[in-house]
């Protein structure tokens, strides 16, 4: 028997922790601020989904909400339920809208629903008549074919006039679906588009652009912007420099060995050295969100012959070699000075040494699906925001 009194217990879990995250809560808010002051005259939201893209509902809503934010949107009722903690007074958007049995969460914890059909829209009708006045969005469909009223529908809307005094929605909102792209000339379709349901919606708030629409210029600005990925560092226009990064994702090397010529490299055997190789091996796998699609080899993705992902240790870009299994991924150091590596280092995923979104396009994604798969497993650290 083990006497458990002579563990010591005094380890601070982040620094042994097989995965790890690191959340910088100031440049988030940094973040925050600049996409405000792009916003021009507009107010700028916070869009928090996906448990704010995966860094945390609580300390990344709590954090915007002190550095002012007192729009929020979020994609289901739970979440906006989550918020409320810890945005007392702010306007909560759920962009799913509402069902049927969702009454009591959304009108105990003060959330908007941003109605988006015209089963919603008549399911809301039937509300308001029993309960009251009570706000909600609209949204209105442009061109994306995902959600919202189309544009005759809202406009319709908007000039019937035996629709109930009670109905009063607080903001009329769009997407753009290629905001992304400034050349697009669809953006200007959608903004005209869009310019037309808001001037019928006349004294009621807009909001056309998230990240990526707020770039486009003031035009597409409207009353309220809806940053979301470009609050946690992620690209939102291609080709253009994200803001502060926020997220660094690291793993912890659990092994390094030495491998010759012609031995073959994890599951499949699709990776064979041509060299004498020092390998590490981490432990990040695809159960972390470490996407198998990141692989050094092994997956169709590769067949081009690029190269997967590489981490970031010891000062240097190593690749990933072979293919990402469930709970870990090897790593090529062989070119790093012997030594420079040991077990128990830490190499880092993506964050401050390895752009988000590059990681990301090695596994052919966007940094928004690397965020939001991060999973479970991952010791976080925040590092708050003065
Ligand atoms: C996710 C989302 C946003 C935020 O988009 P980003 O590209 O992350 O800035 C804004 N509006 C709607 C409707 C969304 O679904």
């Amino acid at each position: 028997m083990t006497d458990h009194d002579e563990f010591p217990d005094l380890i601070d879990d982040f620094d042994i922790a097989p995965v790890r995250l690191t959340v910088d809560l100031q440049a988030l808010a940094d973040n925050w601020r600049d996409m405000g002051q792009r916003s021009g005259s507009a107010r700028a939201a916070a869009v928090v989904k996906a448990d704010a893209y995966g860094l945390g509902l609580e300390d990344c809503g709590s954090t915007l909400y002190e550095a002012g934010a007192r729009d929020f949107f979020v994609a289901v009722a739970q979440e906006g339920a989550t918020l409320r903690a810890y945005a007392p007074d702010a306007r909560i958007f759920v962009l799913s809208g509402i069902w049927p049995g969702q009454e009591r969460i959304f009108f105990e914890n003060d959330l908007v629903p941003v109605l988006a059909s015209e089963e919603q829209l008549a399911f809301w009708m039937a509300v308001i008549a029993e309960h009251g006045d009570y706000p909600c969005a609209l949204q209105v469909d442009t061109g994306f074919n995902r959600l919202g009223l189309a544009l005759e529908e809202a406009l319709a809307l908007a000039e019937d006039v035996s629709r109930p005094a009670s109905f009063s929605p607080v903001l009329i909102l769009s997407h753009l679906h290629s905001g992304d792209t400034p050349s697009s000339p669809t953006n200007r379709a959608q903004l005209e588009s869009f310019r037309q349901v808001s001037a019928a919606f006349e004294g009621i708030e807009s909001s056309l652009s998230a990240s990526a629409g707020i770039f486009l210029g003031p035009d597409y600005h409207f009353d309220l912007t809806r940053p979301g990925i470009a609050l946690y560092g992620g690209e939102s226009v291609s080709g253009m420099a994200p803001l502060r990064p926020v997220a660094t994702a690291e793993a912890r090397i659990i092994q390094i060995r030495d491998a010759g010529i012609g031995e073959t490299v994890s599951y499949g055997a699709t990776h064979r050295l041509t060299r004498q190789s020092r390998l590490a091996v981490a432990s990040i796998g695809y159960a972390d969100g470490y996407l198998r699609s990141l692989s050094g080899s092994g997956i169709p993705l590769r067949a081009d012959g690029s190269p997967g992902a590489f981490g970031f240790v010891a000062g240097q870009s190593v690749p990933v070699i072979g293919r990402i299994t469930m709970d870990l991924t090897i790593f090529d150091v062989t070119d790093l000075p012997e030594g420079a590596v040991r077990p128990g280092d830490y190499i880092e995923l993506f964050g401050e040494n390895i752009a988000l979104d590059d990681a990301a396009r090695a596994g052919g994604t966007i940094g928004y699906e690397l965020l939001t798969s991060l999973g479970l497993r991952h010791e976080r650290r925040y590092l708050q925001a003065e």
